[in-house]
């Protein structure tokens, strides 16, 4: 049992004020693994005020030491490769293959920082004037627990490129987690104040931040929900808002695409992260007279979806990350199989041998519409929903007729015609034959996917407020 009671603010780990505690559960053995002591509406106050004091100087830093200390951070997290992949593992339920995927990334997410700062321009000439890209102020970041440290790594990389300092709340769920990244962060010895790391609960210390007049920008990744009541309440101080939030995101597999491959690739979209991604493929559209091909493809391929223990590196799909999101599911499938939709593979209930944890038995269903609600909300777990079409316009039609935005995917035997399809349709990433993940291109929603764009030059310039010179001659 490990106890976390240190929250960090300025340099230092600290003793929160607030004197709440939450248990953290295993989401594969639902076992007590410890309990994390919450920060309160003070603790997120006196972060914030470190976090001003620190912006001072900080905001005045250059380009070659910011990359300094980007090359600090990423060293030490280098030396701990397992401690990261272990405690992702263990506390989140994450499999061993999306950790070390997730490990990659946060690597590489201070290289695109690095990068940007080595050729951004933060002095531009625009008309006739100059235009000074000045670091925007105190940076929010709240985040969910799917991909914790991942989250923290790619906003507070971009925020010092930027020279702006934060303060990070993380999930309450993702504590073990954050104290490790802590642990780097403090070793890399940056200035004091640069990041403080708030554990609390949404509704105080993630609504503190909402409401600071201190904080000029939040950088917010979580659901649609939350995502507008911190935009609602950012807009009484103005604070820029950067919010990524969920999807439902299409899948277009052509006629002429090679299944063989397509169906595979399919079920790896749909049941990335176990099914909690924002970004998973999760309305499958192909065409009507191919669904007997596809339905025996699916047959064949989902037994290579290993359900069970996250350590195991051939697991592709571990528990969810509590109880309250494996019923989550559970509900929605009942609410599939209510609506009229066919289970072809998995279905209620948790996979045999695995009753202790949170698990879900992958699902597809078939004969879905797109009105129904397995179509149309965010589930977050394994479950895929098939839909037919008929014309290619139709399936364009259809995977737009949808509130989100995030991502999309395409595949096609045809470079030219997916590259037409993918270019028609409403989303911030379109995936054309594959999954990748290009970290100097944007990523964000259209629609009710978000607000903003990250990553890149589009992601940086959001830290950033332009101040145009103007001398009239
Ligand atoms: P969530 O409930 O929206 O929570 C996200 C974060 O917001 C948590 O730290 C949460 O704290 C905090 N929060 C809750 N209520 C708040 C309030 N009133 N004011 C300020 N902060 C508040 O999301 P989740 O269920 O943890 O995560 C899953 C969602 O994230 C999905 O919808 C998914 O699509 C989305 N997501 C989006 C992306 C993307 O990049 N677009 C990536 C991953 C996930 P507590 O933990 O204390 O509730
Ligand atoms: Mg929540």
């Amino acid at each position: 049992m490990k106890t976390i009671d240190k929250i960090y603010i300025n340099g230092e780990f600290v003793t929160p004020n607030g004197t709440e505690y939450f248990n953290l559960i295993s989401p594969t053995t639902n076992e007590e693994l410890g309990q994390v002591r919450l920060g309160n509406t003070e603790d997120t106050q006196n972060a914030i005020e470190a976090a001003k004091n620190a912006f001072k100087t900080f905001s005045k830093t250059t380009a070659s030491e910011r990359i300094q200390y980007l090359k600090n951070i990423k060293s030490v997290i280098e030396k701990r490769k397992d401690d990261f992949i272990n405690i992702m593992t263990e506390e989140y339920g994450g499999t061993f293959q999306f950790a070390s995927v997730s490990y990659d990334y946060m690597l590489k997410s201070f290289d695109s920082a690095i990068n940007l700062l080595n050729s951004y321009s933060f002095i531009k000439t625009m008309g006739e004037s100059e235009v000074q890209m000045t670091p925007i102020g105190v940076v929010g970041i709240i985040i969910p627990w799917n991909s914790s440290n991942g989250f923290i790594c790619s906003k507070l990389s971009t925020a010092i490129a930027a020279g702006c300092t934060t303060v990070i709340k993380p999930s309450e769920m993702s504590a073990q987690q954050t104290q490790l990244i802590l642990e780097c962060l403090h070793e890399a010895n940056l200035p004091k104040g640069v990041f403080n790391i708030v554990n609390g609960l949404g509704e105080i210390v993630g609504a503190e931040i909402s409401r600071n007049p201190d904080i000029a920008k939040i950088s917010f990744t979580g659901s649609t929900n939350v995502g507008k009541i911190i935009a609602k309440e950012a807009v009484n101080t103005m604070k820029r808002v950067t919010l990524e939030l969920g999807g439902k995101s299409p899948n277009i597999i052509l006629d002429d695409a090679d299944f063989s491959k397509a169906i595979p690739l399919a079920l790896g979209a749909a049941f990335m992260n176990s099914g909690q991604a924002c970004i998973a493929g999760t309305r499958l559209l192909i065409p009507e007279d191919k669904l007997n091909q596809v339905k025996s493809l699916i047959k064949e391929t989902i037994p290579n979806f290993i359900t069970g223990d996250p350590k195991n590196p051939n697991t592709a799909v571990g528990p969810m990350v509590s109880e309250k999101q494996f019923n989550r599911v559970q509900d929605y499938i009942q609410t599939g199989i209510n609506e009229g939709a066919e289970i072809l593979s998995g279905g209620l209930g948790k996979p045999e041998g695995l009753e202790n944890g949170n698990f879900v038995k992958p699902t597809v269903f078939i004969n879905v519409n797109n009105h129904m609600r397995i179509a149309r909300e965010e589930i977050f777990g394994p479950v895929l929903s098939i839909i037919t079409y008929k014309t290619e316009e139709e399936a364009i039609e259809i995977a737009n007729d949808t509130t989100y935005g995030l991502q999309a995917y395409v595949s096609s035997s045809d470079s030219k015609r997916a590259y037409t399809v993918a270019s028609q349709i409403n989303a911030g990433r379109v995936q054309v034959n594959g999954i990748g993940h290009d970290p100097m291109a944007p990523f964000g929603g259209f629609k009710q996917s978000g607000i903003g764009r990250e990553f890149g030059t589009i992601g940086l310039e959001a830290y950033l407020e332009p101040r145009a010179l103007i001398q009239p001659k």
